[in-house]
């Protein structure tokens, strides 16, 4: 049978508000994080964009389609987050949104290449690589399980739940990785032997896609 999973704007709104809730929850973790190779900002920027998202989506309408609550939500990151986490998780929503575009409901394969444009936005704005220990670390591999598995026939849950591992093991392939972008590539070798903050914060946010979306089901 084939995957009858479908993902529309209540699904989409749970991804939103549960990435906050996690995000709010791990803040003063991905702050630890952002302390040791960067300065102390990642948990208070993501939980301070995600909350302010999650404020901006309760004034829209509830007949919003899914592509325009993330374009809605990567706007209002980028406007309420200083560092550079605002732009690029920004950019990476607003593209997904304009993926999607204006239908009601979407699929697996299209959440895919929603979530493949989001990447190209974040590489296209911040021209990092895998292994240049960034959040790309994390949501390259993602992306690649998530299209691997959807081509393979699997449900898009099960997809998701394979692409959010791939995302773990990415982020924990940033310990060993000397940072070239960013504010930790200033440190150079001391980089080395650190978890990257946006490749875990990257991995909250697909875990709450992944919970949303089994949620459906
Ligand atoms: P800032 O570095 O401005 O303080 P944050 O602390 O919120 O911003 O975010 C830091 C995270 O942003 C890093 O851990 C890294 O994953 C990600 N990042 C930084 N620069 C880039 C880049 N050029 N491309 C992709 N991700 C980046
Ligand atoms: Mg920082």
């Amino acid at each position: 049978m084939g995957d009858l999973t479908r993902v529309d704007a209540a699904t989409v709104t749970r991804w939103l508000e549960g990435s906050a809730a996690a995000l709010h929850e791990q803040r003063d973790y991905l702050t630890q994080l952002d302390a040791a190779i960067g300065d102390a900002d990642h948990g208070t920027n993501m939980d301070r964009g995600f909350s302010s998202v999650v404020s901006k989506l309760a004034e829209l309408d509830g007949s919003v389609p899914p592509g325009r609550i993330l374009v809605t939500a990567g706007s209002t990151l980028v406007s309420t987050v200083g560092g550079a986490s605002g732009p690029l998780w920004g950019t990476a929503l607003r593209r997904a949104g304009r993926s999607l575009g204006d239908g009601e409901s979407f699929d697996g394969a299209e959440l895919a290449v929603a979530l493949e444009a989001a990447l190209d936005g974040v590489v296209e704005l911040g021209a990092a690589q895998p292994g240049d220990k960034t959040m790309v670390d994390a949501l390259e591999p993602a992306v690649r399980t998530l299209k691997e598995g959807l081509a393979s026939g699997s449900p898009a849950a099960v997809a998701l739940a394979a692409a959010r591992e791939a995302a773990e093991e990415g982020m924990q392939s940033t310990v060993p990785l000397q940072a070239t972008k960013g504010r930790a590539s200033y440190l150079g070798e001391r980089s080395i032997g650190h978890q990257d903050p946006g490749a875990t914060s990257t991995v909250i946010i697909l875990r709450a896609l992944e919970q949303a979306v089994a949620a459906e089901r």
